[in-house]
């Protein structure tokens, strides 16, 4: 289809060949319209039925929508088209029929829960709004991309079949690989970790995640995107500056690419950039501001992990993106480097509403993180590919995995974390 036109780059005055779906039929009796739209926007296609052929007005008017069809026609201007120009049509052209019963309507006069809109994914995209997010999306991870080129970071990937998880066995998806148990990857933290120490120094990885997690909750996947950086010489705080940028980088990415897509959503008045020097609180100070709101039935003491209610009663007082330090080790992973006795280095960046990133210095001693795998209850002999690397010169290195999902979600103020996954995987859902 070499000579076709987008909708939205027809110019009054010339001949064109536009090809989409047909979005809408209206017949005003001696007149009638066909709305055709593409990736780019709609196009009024007018039929005058005294004048045109009986054979081409019939094609064109009885198509059912979401057909994809070819119009070639002269374009003219027209105010009162919705794009203030039309298509004359020479020639209609019916390239695939939909059937008349659509499981969705694509034109958004009629809602669709999220179950149908999920189970008919491909015609719940042809809406502006959904697929704004995914523009949105696409915008985000190549910004990403960018900005850890730009802080030279060496792109990875690595192995999604894994023999042992790394965050405890009760999140593990179990799979059979040649007649031995192997596991979907929880993370890629201890790979990026030894390709951190393997001579490239700053890595980074945008790639699914798998966790078993037992409950449909409105932000937990069980197939995410993660987007990892780990950083050879790094410790805890260069890690959260690095964070911080790739925050900043994708909602600036967005607010300069993407004022279509904001306007579709119906958010671009509110959409701002979030300042850089996000607020650093400790765990201790987090727990305080929490205790001090006075809206948990139980107040919080040292050790406890804070639960949605804490972290959106937290995210209320301190009304923007900030990182809570200085956690207490007990409920940091094992391969967290300890700053003293009992805290950690580990790091959590909190949008106001939920978690967005977790992160910490690494324990890079071989001797305390063998340890540390015992201590987690863990075999070390299991995770030996592993901890033997760390006998051969690993350097002191910190990093983050930061949910793309979770980021998008929170950046559109979406109410489900599965509007921003194309073909989500959950509790109940596996297909498509
Ligand atoms: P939470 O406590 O919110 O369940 P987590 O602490 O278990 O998250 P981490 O292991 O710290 O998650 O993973 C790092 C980041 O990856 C999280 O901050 C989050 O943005 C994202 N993430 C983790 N698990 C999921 C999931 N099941 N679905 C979507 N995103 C996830
Ligand atoms: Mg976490």
């Amino acid at each position: 289809m070499d000579e076709r036109t987008y909708t939205a780059d027809v110019e009054p005055g010339t001949t064109v060949t536009v090809a989409g779906w047909a979005h809408e039929i209206r017949d005003l009796g001696g007149i009638a319209f066909l709305i055709v739209r593409d990736t780019t926007g709609q196009i009024q296609v007018k039929f005058e039925k005294d004048e045109m052929d009986d054979e081409l007005v019939e094609t064109g008017t009885d198509v059912t929508r979401e057909s994809v069809v070819q119009v070639s026609g002269k374009a003219e201007e027209e105010p009162r088209a919705p794009t203030g120009v039309e298509v004359v049509p020479e020639e209609v052209e019916v390239i695939a029929e939909a059937d008349p019963e659509l499981p969705l309507d694509p034109s958004g006069k009629v809602d669709s829960d999220l179950s149908t809109r999920l189970d008919n994914r491909t015609l719940d995209t042809r809406k502006p709004e959904v697929q704004a997010v995914f523009e949105i999306r696409s915008a985000v991870l190549g910004a990403v991309r960018e900005q850890f080129r730009e802080l030279k970071c060496t792109e990875i990937t690595t192995p999604k079949i894994v023999a042992t998880g790394t965050e405890g066995g009760t999140e593990l998806f179990p799979i059979t690989y040649f007649g031995e148990e192997a596991f979907m990857n929880q993370s890629p933290q201890l790979f990026k970790q030894l390709c951190a120490g393997g001579g490239f120094e700053r890595v980074f990885e945008i790639g699914p995640i798998f966790r078993a997690e037992e409950h449909n909750t409105p932000r937990h996947l069980n197939e995410a995107t993660s987007i990892d950086f780990e950083g050879a010489f790094c410790g805890a705080d260069e890690a959260m500056d690095v964070a911080e940028e790739i925050i900043i980088a994708a909602y600036e990415a967005v607010d300069s690419q993407c004022s279509d897509e904001l306007e579709a959503l119906g958010i671009a008045d509110e959409f701002t950039v979030p300042e850089s020097g996000f607020p650093r609180l400790t765990y201790e100070e987090a727990i305080e501001k929490v205790n001090a709101t006075g809206e948990l039935d139980d107040v919080l003491v040292w050790g406890d992990d804070l639960s949605t209610e804490a972290e959106r009663a937290l995210g209320e007082v301190v009304g923007e993106h900030y990182f809570i330090t200085e956690w207490p080790s007990e409920i940091k992973p094992f391969y967290i480097m300890d700053e003293s006795d009992d805290i950690s280095t580990g790091f959590d960046m909190m949008h106001p509403s939920m978690e967005l990133v977790s992160g910490g210095q690494r324990e890079h001693r071989y001797e305390q993180l063998v340890e540390g795998f015992r201590q987690q209850g863990l075999d070390p002999e299991e995770f030996d590919y592993y901890t033997k690397m760390f006998k051969y010169g690993m350097p002191p290195h910190a990093g983050f995995g930061m949910g793309a999902e979770r980021l998008l979600m929170t950046m559109l103020d979406l109410d489900n974390i599965r509007e921003a996954v194309l073909f989500p995987r959950d509790r109940q859902r596996l297909s498509p």
